[in-house]
């Protein structure tokens, strides 16, 4: 665990997130400035500073904890269609130095201008 990190934090119950997933390594939380309705981080229990960071042999659980957070939100929110985004350092968008993936559900004409290239931190300054 790292001091001053929020997601080590949510992860310890120090402070509240909308919890929408747990297992043994993973928590699935909702963003709380979310692109799309259900936006949901994905994010390991231990705190590593980016994907490049995380090990390996943690991927397929990854992988896993991924899908179930994307399959529930084709119930819940009638998700078509997901992008699903690792920012990796600042350069790139990455605001919380804690490894998340960003579940962010699609549907047509859901308005979602969401770019490839830092879009996520683009749309948050033109806010
Ligand atoms: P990134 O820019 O890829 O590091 O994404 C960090 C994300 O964490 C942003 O989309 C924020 O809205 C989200 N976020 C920051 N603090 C919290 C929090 N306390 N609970 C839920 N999401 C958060
Ligand atoms: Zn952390």
């Amino acid at each position: 665990m790292a001091e001053d990190c929020i997601f080590c934090k949510i992860i310890k119950g120090e402070i509240p997130a909308d919890k929408v997933y747990e297992d043994d390594n993973f928590i699935g939380i909702l963003d709380i400035n979310p692109e799309m309705k259900g936006h949901t981080l994905v994010i390991p229990k231990k705190h590593f500073k980016t994907l490049l960071d995380t090990p390996s042999s943690l991927g397929n659980e990854y992988l896993e904890a991924i899908k179930k957070v994307a399959l529930d939100l084709i119930k819940k929110e009638k998700a078509e269609g997901f992008n699903i985004i690792f920012n990796i350092n600042k350069i790139a968008g990455q605001e919380v130095d804690h490894v998340h993936a960003h579940v962010v559900p699609r549907k047509s004409d859901d308005g979602c201008r969401l770019k490839l290239d830092g879009g996520l931190r683009e749309k948050k300054k033109n806010n």
